[in-house]
């Protein structure tokens, strides 16, 4: 079968859901056989489900946690990223400040700083091996459009008395990488790169060294508070839990009450093959940093640890239902996301693309990530990153232990506890309302070389 630029993608060929995926796999774990009780269930083993998990256990040591995985621990989004670990919290900077303010916006680019550094830390002190570098990130513009969102990024930076986005001209981007059509852009300093599977399988094997019963091939199939208790059913046994965490991004549109609030958005990258020396000359990039374009659905661009590109974002199709597998391998996609490659990079004509896939992501009408309670004190939610959570789900992780406990810390004021999440229109309006902002999303990035002042409005009424 031939995908994108004539070639079997290697994932597939893996059987993997994605070229992270497929590079290394941890030993499965056996799924939960029988009864167990626990302080905390945590359903979901993605970043946020186990980030929780190991924070909730170095708080709690005593606390009996037990996780639930449906199939593995990174088989959702956080096993098929691009691996960007980024301070930002929802679209961009200048977005964040005009929903939360520059005081809180300000706070929470903090947390986040604060937040990317822990992750550092406890890659090195837990030896997880995951390619992480540290190189910034670069988000360029390539039209008069974008040129104005670069501005107002610096602009909201600035409002907040943050001094780490820095302008960059376009010759000094042209430094850091050769992309010939970049106008202008803005240098962020604490951006790191990671492979995201390889970090998914430290975290499990760090949340199991701190006592936290992990069970893989454990659908959860029913969450039922009853007393003082919450039952979690699987297919193979029930957990009787006092608390629970729904960490299942999504996923989690199966659960009624959050459908009202979320969406499905699939998110998708290609990769390159390994580039030769020469090829790496050609086009710089000498700091190897992370690199995100200025489109209202952005592409992002990175060096992998294997001597790849990673070229992923464009088209994200908002779905009202829940992910669906057929749409992880969308030809038509791939060949969009090749056709803006080689748009980027003509000096890379000869280098073929070998993998693709994509996987799907909790989107919310604010793009501001939500940890709220489904049932006061006892089943708690955390989600919502729009397609930004490799980063935000470390700081999560912190603010699900703090409400989990009871306490009320810094943490449990920040917008992503205390701003309430926008509903969407009822049931049958969400499709077509979904579509309808996706086709004027598509048709801005489409038009976004020059000025457009009924983008702008368009934009402020989707938001
Ligand atoms: C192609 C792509 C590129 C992306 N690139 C970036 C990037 O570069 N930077 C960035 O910050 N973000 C990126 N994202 C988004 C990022 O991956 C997510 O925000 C993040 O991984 C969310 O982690 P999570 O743990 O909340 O969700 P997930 O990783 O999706 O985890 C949810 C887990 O719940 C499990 N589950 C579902 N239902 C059940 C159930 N009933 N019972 C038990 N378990 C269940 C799933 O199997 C899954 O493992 C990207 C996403 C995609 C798809």
């Amino acid at each position: 079968m031939r995908d994108i630029a004539g070639v079997q993608p290697l994932s597939k060929a893996a059987g993997a859901p994605s070229h992270w995926l497929a590079r290394g796999r941890a030993v499965p774990l056996p799924p939960l056989d029988g009864s167990q009780s626990a302080d905390v269930a945590v359903v979901g083993g993605g970043f946020t489900g186990l980030w929780s998990a190991i924070r909730l256990a170095e708080a709690a040591p005593k606390a009996r946690i037990v996780l639930l995985e449906s199939r593995y621990a990174g088989f959702g989004a956080s096993g098929r990223n691009g691996g960007f670990a980024m301070t930002m919290v929802g679209r961009n900077l200048h977005d964040l400040v005009r929903k939360v303010g520059p005081t809180q916006a300000r706070t929470l680019h903090l947390e986040m700083v604060a937040a990317l550094g822990e992750i550092q830390r406890f890659c090195a002190d837990e030896g997880i091996e995951c390619g992480l570098s540290h190189p910034g990130m670069l988000t360029v513009s390539n039209g008069q459009e974008q040129d104005l969102r670069i501005r107002q990024d610096l602009e909201a930076a600035r409002r907040c008395g943050l001094t780490d986005f820095k302008p960059v001209s376009a010759g000094e981007c042209r430094e850091l990488v050769a992309a010939e059509r970049v106008r202008l852009g803005h240098l962020e300093e604490h951006a790191l790169l990671l492979d995201p599977a390889a970090l998914v399988r430290g975290l499990r094997d760090a949340a199991l060294r701190r006592g936290v019963l992990v069970f893989e091939g454990s659908p959860v199939t029913k969450i039922s508070p009853s007393g003082s208790r919450v039952g979690v059913e699987t297919p193979g046994g029930r957990v009787d839990a006092g608390q629970v965490l729904v960490a299942t991004n999504a996923y989690a549109r199966s659960v009624p009450r959050l459908r009202r609030y979320l969406f499905t958005v699939c998110a998708y990258v290609t990769l390159t093959a390994p580039l030769s020396a020469a090829q790496w000359a050609r086009v710089g990039w000498k700091r190897r940093m992370g690199i995100e374009d200025k489109r209202v659905m952005p592409h992002f661009h990175r060096p992998t640890p294997d001597g790849r590109i990673l070229w992923g974002g464009r088209d994200a199709p908002l779905l009202a239902g829940p992910p669906d597998p057929a749409r992880d391998r969308d030809r038509r996609i791939f060949a969009r996301l090749e056709e803006s490659f080689r748009w980027t990079f003509p000096q890379l004509s000869d280098l073929p693309l070998e993998d693709a896939w994509g996987g799907p992501v909790s989107g919310t009408v604010s793009c501001i990530p939500h940890a709220g309670w489904l049932d006061q004190g006892r089943v708690l939610y955390a989600l919502g990153y729009s397609g930004h959570g490799v980063g935000p789900s470390a700081l999560m992780g912190k603010v699900v232990r703090d409400l989990l406990l009871g306490r009320d810390t810094p943490l449990t004021r920040l917008p992503l506890v205390t701003r309430p999440l926008t509903p969407l229109p009822p049931g049958p309006l969400q499709g077509p309302m979904l579509s309808a902002a996706q086709g004027v999303l598509q048709a801005l990035d489409d038009r976004s070389g020059s000025p457009n002042p009924l983008a702008h409005l368009a934009l402020r009424l989707l938001q």
